[in-house]
């Protein structure tokens, strides 16, 4: 089966196991506003964990909303990115690891937020303990490279932002991390971004909501979805497709 010419996406969504995102936000919840929205792809991204992946997987199917694999890891820079995987157990691979290189600190709930896990009737059924907003002590090189080994594609998040971007914590971008995209804020204009920064010209960009809240999802690419399409749409759907469409 190939994918379609192009697709709507939203591959930066945060469930209610980020401790910043509102309780509201369970995968079941995300993936009945993506299909309201009509959007045809979407990813669950949230800090240093895939904790609740496995449910939202099950959730989605026959929905008609594709759920990649995903996660937004920090690195040990305090660099967030963005890892798509083709498969679940490519994901849960690299939660291993993310796992092994977490700090063992404690959430504070009243500080951070809840980290909450949900079943398959979208109910709360359990906490995570260890603190997930924090830097692990994987570095962005060793992010990129044990995702990629994994079969998956790091992307830099948020680029534009003045923190936890790749450019507010490195100035750069390393010439020698295998990376192809970058994600932007969803309240910027890709042309525009570009014009003040040439040297980034040889990227491509994708745009998420990094919504907090259901009512944020979608809003990315100037309407509902980012419109996946060309060298990224193509680039992405090179392993999106064998298991997506
Ligand atoms: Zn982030
Ligand atoms: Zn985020």
């Amino acid at each position: 089966m190939s994918l379609k010419e192009s697709c709507r996406v939203d591959l930066h969504i945060h469930s209610c196991l980020s401790p910043c995102a509102h309780l509201l936000n369970t995968p079941g919840n995300i993936i009945k506003r993506a299909v309201k929205l009509g959007l045809d792809c979407i990813a669950i991204t949230d800090h240093n964990t895939a904790g609740n992946i496995p449910i939202a997987l099950e959730l989605a199917k026959g929905t008609g909303v594709n759920l990649i694999p995903a996660m937004e890891v920090e690195t040990r820079e305090e660099v967030h990115v963005l890892c798509y995987f083709p498969t679940l157990e490519a994901l849960l691979a690299w939660d291993s690891i993310v796992k092994e290189h977490l700090p063992d600190l404690d959430n504070n709930e009243e500080f951070f937020g809840h980290q909450l896990l949900t079943d398959y009737t979208d109910q709360y059924i359990a906490k995570e303990g260890r603190l997930l907003a924090v830097a692990t002590g994987l570095s962005l090189s060793d992010t990129v490279s044990a995702v990629t080994k994994l079969g998956g594609i790091a992307v830099p998040a948020h680029v534009d932002r003045p923190t936890n971007s790749i450019l507010s914590q490195l100035g750069f971008i390393p010439r020698d991390v295998e990376i192809r995209i970058l994600e932007l804020s969803s309240n910027r204009a890709i042309d525009d971004y570009l014009r003040t920064h040439p040297e980034l010209d040889s990227y491509l960009f994708l745009q998420g909501s990094d919504s907090h809240y259901l009512t944020d999802i979608g809003k990315c690419g100037g309407g509902d979805g980012f419109n996946l399409g060309g060298e990224l749409g193509r680039l992405m759907s090179r392993f999106l497709e064998k298991n997506f469409f």
